[in-house]
């Protein structure tokens, strides 16, 4: 009997290029590695995957699609594709599960939450032609992944992406992750992530979590544990990952994180006023004070690791002057490196809530101008300021904090304080990478040219 194929496919932004304009920042589809992992071995996989390669039709029995919600006009596109030819179209991933509604117009099927507990039942009711509109997953204590198909992903990428732990009791204002992956740490068990990483063929791994030690005790000790078995195990790697500013506070597990490879670290700091950390509904750094952030800088870097701090521009309570701050600030407090955002309503969000009932999407035209929201342009109508003018601010401070002089200064004081192979890495960051997304992949169509899918 001839095997049947699944086709899972990762669509990219077709307005802007973004993080997806230098090879080395794309994230590899995770989801549709564990999606693959999960099939029943009788299933031919493919990933289409456009971070690489732009969607060519494909013959499929069944289509599965995974999207932010800036891919997921994309998904949509070529979802249609497929439904018009009778196959069978699944979407998941945080998009769909935020307003799976909107989904189940453009597709057949929506796995809502975690696809891990469903899969099996959703492949079991195609193959008895009883798929249903909508599979729901509740949050489990414990996380189990199978190993993803790594075989599927593309080779091109230079960083693996691996999950330690899922879900964020912080519930910050922009963010969708406890919407999405509970309020609650919820951990993979130690032996299983470690199980994983020495199958893993690239030297630098991130792990996509979105806080590593999180801030509770428990999940301080499920960090501790997966170091030392990093350690112990001899897994030979370099990683980053994202964490808030409590990394800082426990030096024997920053000299743990850094004996297992931990070489960089994102820290949410977001802005450096109460105002707009109120905002962000940002407890810890508002608890710490902004005042804090150069000593959480240094003690996480004299353990050799760098500091990448995000920075949010376009708060309701900036004005020019506060923007201009913001980039002074980027300048003087001590971070190697800054991930650029412009305060983004995503669905799932009480930001988006507020900004729905305050009427102030600036682009309400859905589902095309969900390729908007990807943190690069401002999407909300600002109380004070024009968004044309409100984009040129914040365009003159990225420019500022990434302008060549002032990234070959801040490199050198990483030397300084990390007097390891952690400069070079940052600069590489720092100049050839970040430097390029944050003002060149901002622009609308600066790498990819918007073309209708192919379908022959
Ligand atoms: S921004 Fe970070 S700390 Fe805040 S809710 Fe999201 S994951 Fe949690």
């Amino acid at each position: 009997m001839k095997r049947k194929t699944l086709l899972l496919i990762n669509p990219a932004n077709q307005l802007r290029s973004g993080f997806h304009i230098n090879r080395a920042t794309r994230n590899q589809p995770l989801s549709l590695g564990i999606i693959a992992a999960l099939t029943p071995p009788g299933w031919k996989i493919k990933i289409i995957d456009e971070n690489f390669k732009e969607f060519r039709y494909y013959e499929a029995d069944l289509v599965g699609l995974t999207a932010f919600t800036s891919t997921a006009p994309r998904a949509y596109e070529i979802a249609a594709i497929y439904r018009k030819k009778g196959v069978k179209t699944i979407m998941g991933g945080i998009h769909a599960s935020m307003v799976p509604d909107e989904s189940m117009q453009f597709v057949d099927v929506v796995v809502q939450g975690e696809a891990e507990p469903v899969w099996g039942q959703v492949i079991a009711d195609f193959e008895s032609g009883n798929l249903k509109k909508l599979y729901k997953s509740q949050f489990s204590k414990e996380i189990h992944q199978p190993k993803p198909r790594r075989d599927l992903f593309h080779p091109g990428y230079i960083c693996a992406g691996v999950q330690t732990t899922r879900g964020c009791p912080m519930n910050c204002s922009f963010c969708s992750v406890s919407a999405f992956n509970g309020q609650h740490y919820r951990f993979r068990p130690v032996e299983e992530i470690l199980d994983e990483l020495e199958e893993v063929p690239q030297k630098f791994v991130f792990f996509i979590d979105d806080n590593i030690i999180g801030q509770s005790r428990e999940s301080k000790e499920h960090a501790r544990q997966l170091f030392e078995g990093i350690i112990r195990r001899g897994i030979k790697k370099y990683w980053l990952s994202q964490s808030s500013i409590n990394f800082a506070d426990d030096g024997d597990l920053l000299k743990l994180a850094y004996r297992s490879g931990c070489r960089m670290i994102f820290l949410g700091i977001e802005a450096e006023t109460e105002d707009q950390l109120k905002e962000a509904n940002k407890k810890l750094n508002l608890s710490r004070g902004a005042g804090s952030y150069n000593k959480v800088f240094k003690s996480i870097q004299k353990h050799g690791i760098g500091v990448i701090a995000g920075l949010i521009f376009g708060w309701d309570s900036d004005t020019r002057e506060t923007i201009r701050a913001r980039a002074r600030f980027a300048l003087k407090c001590g971070a190697d490196s800054f991930q650029t955002s412009v305060l983004t309503p995503l669905p799932g969000t009480q930001l988006f809530e507020k900004t729905v009932a305050e009427k102030r999407l600036l682009y309400s035209n859905f589902p095309n101008d969900w390729q908007r929201y990807d943190y690069f342009e401002p999407t909300i109508e600002h109380p004070a300021i024009p968004a044309e003018m409100l984009d040129g601010h914040i365009s003159e401070a990225i420019r500022q904090i990434y302008s060549p002089l002032n990234i070959i200064s801040r490199n050198l004081k990483t030397l300084w304080n990390t007097r390891s192979i952690t400069a070079t890495w940052i600069l590489t960051l720092n100049y050839w990478y970040y430097r390029n997304i944050f003002i060149n992949g901002r622009y609308v169509n600066s790498r990819i040219k918007h073309k209708p899918a192919n379908n022959s």
